[in-house]
């Protein structure tokens, strides 16, 4: 997948196992590094800045003049600790890998809000929703820019939750971004897949307590769904549970994941189908989304809709979406350490911290993932003509 040949891991600063697995993780993926490139392109290029700091990470992670199979992290560490937002995480105390993340993420992105201005946008411009008239559908987004290739989240996607009449058409939705699918691990499932779980997230359920605006009826059905599938998914296993007394607990179920992975079975589908033209008016004029207001949810408008349906819904085995590193966490709720597997072309590599080794798929699929990142392939164009460069 990615380069170097060999990976090099990083020291331990303290207790600083989850910073270093979300870094690997993250820095392994052409399409952050391509964010990080676009965010210096638009803000600027300074130690004060979260994305140089990072770059500056992956700088050293790929120097092969320095033959040291591991980077010494505390000057990173220490630059961090500038940001009061990720400071508290850098404390000396175990943290959570995936609250770092979403920390890390929201600070990149409010330099873009920063530097753009907030704004409404048709709501016809996001794909699939076509059968959606534009007066009735706005929703109020921000950050808004033009959007450049590289300056969106490429974790950044959009859900949808449904809430619909069970007996008539009203409907009520609501779209908020996320960058990250956070899926509850409980008993219900031993031994369980990936796609059990995207597929009970996304399942429609019966509600009791509410009352149509429209009939006065009881009851309606939830769904949520996603509605813009984002170029890197992750996903983060709940693996801590309260038990009735209130002690947490942490179950470490296997959960088997593929390497090739589809979110079609998952997305809303409004009957229209997306078209080029659709995509690339949403590429000009969609925007980064408020990371800040992750799985919140922003009500953007109620209206009655023609239909929501979502049946039967095929699986491709081989989807656009390939495994590009596994997060492990061995050890109990409050305390453990983290590991990665970072996948490369053939095998791979287990890091824990300063430690790395190459593995064979096997052993990357052998995890007990606390979280999964892949790498959505884009569809081939055909380029006509010449292209420089
Ligand atoms: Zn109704």
């Amino acid at each position: 997948m990615d380069t170097p040949a060999q990976k090099k891991g990083m020291s331990n600063a303290g207790n600083t196992c989850f910073f270093n697995c979300m870094a690997q993780s993250l820095l392994h993926l052409l399409k952050f590094r391509a964010y990080l490139n676009g965010i210096s392109e638009s803000v600027g290029t300074d130690d004060k800045y979260l994305h140089s700091i990072l770059s500056q990470l992956n700088k050293e992670l790929t120097d092969t003049s320095n033959e040291s199979p591991y980077i010494n992290s505390l000057s990173i560490i220490n630059r961090m600790k500038q940001f009061p937002e990720l400071k508290k995480f850098l404390n000396g105390f175990q943290q959570d890998a995936h609250e770092f993340q979403t920390a890390v993420l929201t600070k990149l992105d409010s330099y873009l809000s920063n530097h753009h201005p907030k704004a409404e946008i048709p709501f016809s411009f996001l794909p699939s929703m076509k059968m959606c008239t534009p007066q009735i559908v706005k929703i109020q987004r921000k950050p808004s820019l033009p959007l450049k290739a590289g300056l969106r989240c490429p974790l950044e996607g959009q859900m949808i939750s449904t809430l619909k009449c069970q007996h008539c058409e009203y409907a009520n939705w609501t779209c908020f971004p996320f960058t990250d699918i956070a899926l509850s691990v409980h008993d219900a499932f031993t031994a369980g897949d990936v796609k059990e779980y995207l597929k009970a997230h996304t399942e429609r359920e019966s509600i009791s307590d509410w009352k149509c605006d429209k009939c006065l009826r009881i009851g309606a059905f939830k769904q949520l769904q996603i509605l813009r599938q984002p170029d890197v998914l992750c996903l983060y296993f709940r693996r801590s549970v309260v038990d009735t007394r209130g002690a947490s607990f942490k179950i470490n179920t296997h959960i088997n994941f593929p390497t090739k992975l589809s979110l079609e079975p998952y997305c809303a589908n409004f009957g229209a189908k997306e078209t080029k033209a659709s995509d690339s008016s949403f590429k000009k004029t969609a925007a980064p989304v408020d990371t800040l207001s992750l799985m919140g949810g922003n009500k953007m408008f109620e209206q009655p809709i023609q239909s929501n349906s979502n049946s039967s819904k095929r699986e491709p085995e081989d989807g656009p979406y390939t495994l590009s590193s596994v997060i492990e966490h061995v050890g109990a709720t409050n305390q453990g350490h983290y590991m990665v597997y970072l996948k490369g072309t053939k095998g791979g590599w287990h890091i824990s911290d300063c430690d790395v080794r190459k593995v064979e798929l096997s052993e990357i699929h052998n995890a007990n993932a606390s979280m999964l990142f892949y790498s959505k392939k884009k569809p081939v164009k055909k380029v006509q003509g010449k292209k420089s460069k």
